[in-house]
């Protein structure tokens, strides 16, 4: 692909930081669960899509970690018992407590978790909750911590990259990126591909939790590309799924519908328009994903 795009594109294979722990939730959870154990917690609640990555890997963490989860996972349909597939699969195979909630009540997800953690503490238990996807100033640090890593791992080659690109869906990993980037010379552009909500929404979010991190900065200067979300969160257009095949018979990398596919797809889209647009050396961080893929299977069957 770089010699087809004429950049040196490289990947930060952080779909590699586990085995079923998989992808970028874990460097947030390595912070969140320390936070959780400090605080004498036992079980930890959080929230996300019914085949949430940042879910599965709470919930297998939290076991090896010596706790219970609580999960409340969004769905159309609260009725229906919960696919017996990808990611929703391994929250029942660790043996999560699953609560399905609607997209309504997932609006109010914060005050629904804060209920869910005094009905737990009235029954003597110690909850401690753990905001969608892990995307608080804590969890953040995860990034910038990669951030250090990426830096260590540049020294033999020397330089640092014009850009790192990255899909963002919930703020975390971004914000992270931002500080890290800064408090290091990994790369002069941090740039995010949304796949869900928009610039605005993202830019926001990002600062706030920058802020929080001791570094406040200027809303504006978070870049955000949203024009590759498609039809929406966890939805596919034929050209996405197809991109996310070639990709895996190009290069033997396997890419996720949801969010990696659809970011390395913006981010090789634009470098196909302009060869300049993110400067000569980029970095793709691939976020992982992989059950979200498999959860896909009946989708992405008639294209291959
Ligand atoms: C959660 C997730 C993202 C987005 O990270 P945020 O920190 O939530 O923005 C990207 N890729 C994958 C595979 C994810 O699971």
């Amino acid at each position: 692909m770089s010699k087809r795009l004429g950049v040196e594109l490289f990947v930060k294979r952080d779909d590699l930081t586990g085995g079923a722990e998989t992808g970028n939730k874990i460097r947030k959870l390595e912070f969140l669960l320390a936070d959780a154990r400090a605080q004498g917690a036992d079980t930890v609640i959080t929230c996300g899509g019914l085949q949430s990555n940042h879910c599965r890997a709470t919930a297998l963490c939290a076991v090896r970690a010596g706790m219970k989860s609580v999960l409340c996972l969004r769905t159309r349909d609260v009725a229906a018992p919960p696919p017996l597939e990808g990611n929703v699969f391994i929250d029942l195979l660790v043996g999560a407590e699953i609560r399905l909630i609607t997209p309504e009540q997932y609006a109010e997800r914060d005050s629904l978790m804060r209920k869910i953690a005094d009905d737990l503490r009235g029954a003597g238990r110690r909850p401690y909750v753990i905001p969608e996807g892990g995307s608080n100033a804590l969890g953040a640090m995860g990034y910038v911590e990669a951030c250090h890593e990426i830096e260590a791992q540049l020294a033999p080659i020397g330089g640092g990259f014009d850009t790192i690109a990255y899909a963002c869906g919930s703020g975390g990993t971004g914000a992270g990126l931002v500080v890290g980037a800064r408090r290091t010379q990994v790369a002069r552009r941090v740039v995010g591909f949304a796949v869900c909500d928009d610039r605005a929404y993202f830019q926001r979010t990002i600062a706030k939790i920058v802020a929080e991190l001791g570094e406040p900065i200027d809303a504006g200067t978070i870049e955000i590309d949203d024009r590759y979300k498609g039809i929406g969160y966890a939805l596919n257009r034929p050209e996405e799924l197809c991109f996310v095949r070639d990709v895996a018979r190009e290069e033997g990398l396997v890419l996720d519908p949801v969010y990696t596919g659809k970011a390395l797809f913006g981010l090789v889209s634009e470098i196909a328009k302009n060869k300049r647009a993110y400067g000569g050396r980029v970095l793709f961080v691939h976020t992982g994903g992989i059950f979200g893929l498999l959860a896909k299977a009946s989708e992405l069957g008639p294209l291959l």
